[in-house]
């Protein structure tokens, strides 16, 4: 169904500028944007160029920009590994937020489909991430708290970010118990540093969906539960989550609403200068001792900041860069305060 003219706003996932754009029918009349930027739909009459401005923009006249649809076929059309089938009664007319078409997704080794997906909606944010439809939301007193999603590479510093959080309001933050099918030890308490299950119930929730994420160590499984963050918001406490951001997507629903937010590394030069006497706990070190940073370590932190962020940038809320601890942690602490009291645009999925 077409939107009320001026009704829509959406949010930008990708950078666009009408000056390199050769398909716009007229440079001047395109309106560039920037990803994250929140844009009001001022007409969707054309299936191809939609009318829009920049949301609070007090000038009325708007400016074209690709529709969903085209822009998504275009992005398609870059990608050879997914393939456009045109639905039969694909509606021109659509507020592009429907069906517009299918995809499937060829394995390169197997050239299997991975998967055939009906709503074009499922590939908002994750696999063409062009546009989603926000609305504005604001916490009200009696609503859990939103889930806070901390992303970033091994070493930025997000772990220090997070113990600070979580001890300076031991009330207010709260972090998941993780799930585990190794045996508990004797200082250990079920459901304190983990909850013990068996290796069987362990399988059947993984089946069931139940886990964020998980993995396996020395023959045992370890994970994150949905329910182990439910749990933290039952008790009506800001639940701290931090994840591989590709789990992300799965927990961008109404239930939970997250607010992500990416910690990203200062560049190179900054590291070596305010990391020289600081130690990591490297992913390959089995004991998970604390080592000296090495070269090698900055430069990986960097290359992984920049391979999560454009790759899942679309999904961030907030970037922080942990150039300085104690500039950092003021930086995520505003943050809390504003998302507690504040405005903020969510898909408006999240609002039904
Ligand atoms: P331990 O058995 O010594 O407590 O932990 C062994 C390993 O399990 C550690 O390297 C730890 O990082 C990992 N681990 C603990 N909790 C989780 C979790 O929730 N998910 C995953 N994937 N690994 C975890």
């Amino acid at each position: 169904m077409p939107v009320k003219e001026g009704k829509m706003f959406i949010r930008a996932l990708f950078d666009y500028d009408p000056n390199e754009d050769k398909a716009i029918p007229c440079k001047e009349a395109g309106l560039a944007f920037r990803k994250g930027d929140i844009l009001q739909i001022m007409s969707q009459d054309d299936a191809t160029w939609w009318q829009a401005k920049h949301e609070g923009d007090a000038n009325p006249r708007a400016g074209l920009i690709p529709s969903k649809h085209f822009q998504e076929r275009r992005f398609a059309l870059r990608r050879p590994e997914v393939q456009i089938q045109p639905l039969k009664n694909s509606n021109r007319k659509s507020s592009g937020f429907r069906r517009s078409f299918r995809l499937s997704r060829k394995d390169k080794k197997t050239n299997k489909s991975m998967y055939e997906c009906k709503k074009s909606d499922q590939y908002d944010t994750a696999d063409i991430p062009t546009y989603e439809e926000v609305a504005k939301y604001r916490r009200q007193p009696n609503d859990k708290y939103r889930l806070v999603v901390l992303v970033g590479p091994v070493g930025v510093g997000l772990n220090e970010l997070k113990r600070k959080l979580l001890i300076s309001d031991t009330q207010h933050y709260g972090v998941t118990v993780p799930h585990t099918t190794r045996p508990r030890r004797s200082q250990e308490s079920d459901g304190v540093e983990y909850i013990f299950i068996s290796k069987h119930l362990f399988e059947t929730d993984v089946q069931n969906n139940k886990f964020i994420e998980y993995g396996e160590y020395k023959n045992n499984y370890y994970g994150t539960s949905l329910d182990s963050v439910r749990s933290v918001l039952a008790k009506n406490k800001v639940c701290l989550l931090d994840v591989q951001p590709h789990t992300v997507k799965h927990l961008r629903t109404y239930e939970f609403k997250p607010f992500v937010i990416f910690i990203k590394p200062p560049s190179l030069d900054r590291l070596r200068e305010t990391r020289k006497n600081a130690k990591i706990i490297s992913s390959k070190d089995d004991k998970g001792t604390a080592k000296p940073f090495t070269e090698e370590d900055f430069q990986e932190m960097i290359k992984s900041a920049h391979v999560m962020e454009s790759q899942y940038g679309h999904l961030f809320d907030k970037v922080i860069v942990n150039d300085d601890l104690a500039t950092a942690y003021s930086e995520l602490k505003t943050t809390f305060d504003r998302l507690e009291t504040e405005t903020f645009w969510v898909p408006v999925s999240w609002l039904h």
